[in-house]
Formats: C-alpha cells, structure tokens, sequence
C-alpha cells in the first residue's frame, strides 16, 4: 500500500513551503488510494511547543488535507534508541568529542587548503585510552554514523538519476552530546516502522536523501522511493527562505485567500500541467503527476492567488456564504449576493455592500458636481424601486440637466454608493432599501 507522509516539526506556523510538500504526499496517498500520516518531528523538547502541533492541525484541516494518522517522534524515543544499538553492534555507529569550536577550525582549514569541509573521522582512529581519556575529561560525545565511502544512487521522481558520492560527506551526527536522537536517525526508523513507500521533500534534504539510504540498508531495510521538489522562490526568482515567516498558511487564510484557491495554484505550480481552479481535492489529485514537475526552482507569487480566490467567491451560493453575510436580513441574502459576488474579493467583504443596499452609504460628491446632484436626487422618488428605477431616473436626469455618458452615472454612482466601482447600477437600484440620504 502507498504510504506517505508530511513530517513538520512543530516549532513554527505552516508556510507555503510546508504546503508544497504536504500537499504533493497527500495527493500521492490519495490518488493510490494510501495512507497519508502526518508525522510530529518533535524530538527537540526546547523548540517543539504543542501550540504549534494545534496549529498545523488547523491549517491543514482548513485546505481539507484530511491525514489517515498522527505519529509523534516524541513517543518513539525507545525505537529510536534500539535502533542506534543496532548501528553500534554491526559497526557502523562512532563516538565523536570534538568541541562545535574544534570542528570549526577543522573546517576552515580544509577550505583554505582547497578541500572539501568533510569531517576527517579523526574519532575513528582514537585508541580505547584516548577514548576513555577523552570521555572522562568531556564527558558523553556525539554519535556519528559511519558512512560507506561508495557512490549513493537513487533515481529521484523530480530530478531524475542522481549519484552522490559518500566521501563527500561527512559522517552524519545522529546523536547530540546531551542524548537528544536528530531529525536523521529518528526519521529513516520511522520511515521504516510506518512502512513509508515514498518521500517526497523539498531539494535541501537530498544530501540527508544519500546518507538516510545507507542508514536505512545499515539497518536492513529497503529505503522508499524518494522525490525531491524544487524549492519556492519570490516572483523574481529571490530566494524565499526569509519570508517564508510572511507566507503562514494562517496569515493568508486570515487575508482570505480560499483553500481551493491555494491548492489549485500549488498543486500544478512548477509542473507543465496548467494551473487552473479546481473545483475540488478529487480534481486536484486526479491529474497530478509528480514527474510533470521540474528541478529548477519555482517562482511564487501571491497575487496569483486573487483571480483564483475571485472565482472561487463567484462560485459561492448565498447559503454556502451565509456565515458572512449575518448583517444582510436573511430574505434579501440571496438576491444581495448575487449582486455583489462579482465585486467581492474575499469571503471577508461578502456583507460589504450592504449599507449600500441599505441606503446607508456614505455618499461621495466632488464639488463641481454638487448642484447637479441636487438636481438628480430631487427626481428620484421615494422607494420601492424596481429593475427599471435606475434607467428611468437616469433618463430624467439628463433630460433636465443635458448630462450624459460618464459625466452623468459616474456623479450618480458615487452619491448612491460612495464607490467609484461596483456592482450594475440597475441592480443596485432595485434593491435599494431607502432612498439615499445626501
Ligand atoms: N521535519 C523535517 C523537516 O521539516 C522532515 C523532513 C522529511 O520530510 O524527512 O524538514
């Protein structure tokens, strides 16, 4: 059975890049009919805070990315501890001491050598004095896991064939000196226990990518298959990484921005299918194929999402929109909103218009259009109007003034609703609770 997952740590709101990957998994798991099981990536106890373990919840229910279950690293710590006595016992598993300031300046000399920053195993040639020396004077060390110097190959589901060479990476820590297990070891157990077909993450974990599959074989399992999508840019191609704490799922759920919306535009974005709105998570999943997407990094632009947030308003009924439109007396509601739903951004102005309606709106009058006004608005009779008020007032309004075009609807428009733009004046008319106060 297809099983994915989206594996957040809980140490921050849900952003557009988190989304990417949650949604790419969850449509794998569904379009196989799998499993999607979201994983808390909580080994980190200062950082992971339950507020935020609500929080992606939340996000993720609202765009109905429905998850199959919950695992949380936190209650896996045994597993994970069984594991790395397996690495122990086969050989594979090393003990480290050097200082974060030691290995720093190993670093920098090897790249003022011209070489490669790779940790130089000096902890493997460590004689058991020296390693007893070295743990009474430092205590516990690191965990470092023992790569194999060969070439790691797997064919990516985005990026096609790719090879890394094992020596040009360092020995990956698995265990802090403090005991707490790391995203690398926790996450290949997991993968394995939870029996994850495919992972697919953003393309700064393909390095993880070559050192998780030796660690998964190490422990005598078969990695999944992995994909790695490209990573989101700003419109104009600047890296992301910095705003991404501006792009909270939450922020634009807030702005309005509608799930469909969303999803359709990041469902296809960076692939060679078009983005169109899709009416619903079926349609979405339906003709998304993760190899249609490309290795270079891909442009996001907010304001893609208003056209498709418009359409997804354009399409809502009076009821569906009902929550929004409480201060809208319930037996105009639907005549209301099929006037205005053309002029409605976001579900959040839906009862914008509605003064308006009422007769409330505060009127808009340029000076030089003051008597003229006046005029107009002494041959407008009292209520109730009808589809026809609008084109006989006009009517009468240039017969008496010699106003037409612009110069005579725009004044009117702006007196009538105080808004320079709107729904057809017509139907703002007929609707009209009061004749409108000047
Ligand atoms: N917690 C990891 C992250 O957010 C998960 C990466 C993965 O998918 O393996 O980067």
């Amino acid at each position: 059975m297809t099983t994915t997952r989206f594996a957040p740590s809980p140490t921050g709101y849900l952003h557009i890049g988190n989304l990417r990957t949650a949604l790419f998994n969850w449509m794998i798991a569904r379009k196989n009919s799998g499993q999607f099981i979201l994983r808390i990536d909580d080994t980190d106890p200062e950082r992971s805070k339950e507020e935020y373990v609500d929080a992606i919840k939340e996000d993720l229910e609202w765009l109905g990315l429905t998850w199959d279950r919950v695992e949380r690293q936190s209650e896996r710590l045994e597993r994970y501890a069984d594991a790395a006595d397996k690495l122990r016992e086969i050989g594979r598993f090393y003990e480290a001491w050097e200082t974060p300031v030691e290995l720093d300046l190993k670093r920098k000399k090897q790249l003022n050598m011209g070489n490669p920053p790779v940790y130089d195993r000096a902890a493997l040639a460590l004689s058991d004095d020296e390693k007893a020396a070295l743990k009474a004077d430092r205590g516990t060390g690191v965990w470092r896991f023992k790569l194999d110097h060969a070439r790691i190959n797997w064919p990516d589901g985005v990026l096609g064939d790719l090879s890394i060479d094992a020596a040009s990476v360092s020995d990956p820590v698995l265990i802090r000196q403090d005991g707490q297990v790391l995203y690398t070891l926790a996450s290949v157990v997991d993968d394995t226990d939870m029996g994850v077909t495919h992972v697919v993450r953003g393309s700064d974990h393909v390095t993880n990518t070559a050192t998780q599959i030796q660690i998964i074989e190490a422990l005598g399992a078969t990695p999944p298959t992995f994909a790695h999508h490209s990573l989101l840019t700003g419109p104009q191609g600047e890296a992301l990484s910095k705003r991404l704490g501006t792009l909270a799922l939450r922020d634009m759920r807030e702005n309005g921005v509608e799930p469909m919306a969303l999803l359709s535009l990041m469902a296809r974005l960076g692939s060679s299918d078009p983005v169109e709105l899709r009416e619903n998570h079926d349609e979405l999943v339906a003709g998304f194929e993760i190899d249609h997407f490309g290795p270079a990094p891909t442009k996001f632009d907010e304001d893609d999402l208003i056209p498709l947030t418009i359409r997804v308003i354009q399409s809502l009924g009076a009821e569906e929109m009902a929550e929004y439109l409480q201060t809208v007396p319930e037996k105009l509601r639907e005549n209301y909103w099929n006037t205005v739903k053309g002029n409605t951004p976001t579900r959040f102005y839906a009862d914008k218009w509605w003064p308006v309606f009422a007769g409330d709106a505060v009127p808009v009058v340029a000076d030089e259009d003051r008597d003229f006004v006046v005029e107009a608005f002494a041959l407008l009779p009292e209520p109730p109007y009808s589809a026809e008020t609008w084109s006989v007032w006009t009517g009468a309004v240039k017969e008496a003034t010699g106003r037409k075009g612009k110069g005579l609807f725009m004044p009117l428009r702006l007196a009538v609703t105080g808004q320079q733009r709107g729904p057809e004046m017509a139907d703002v008319m007929a609707m009209l609770q009061k004749k409108p106060a000047l």
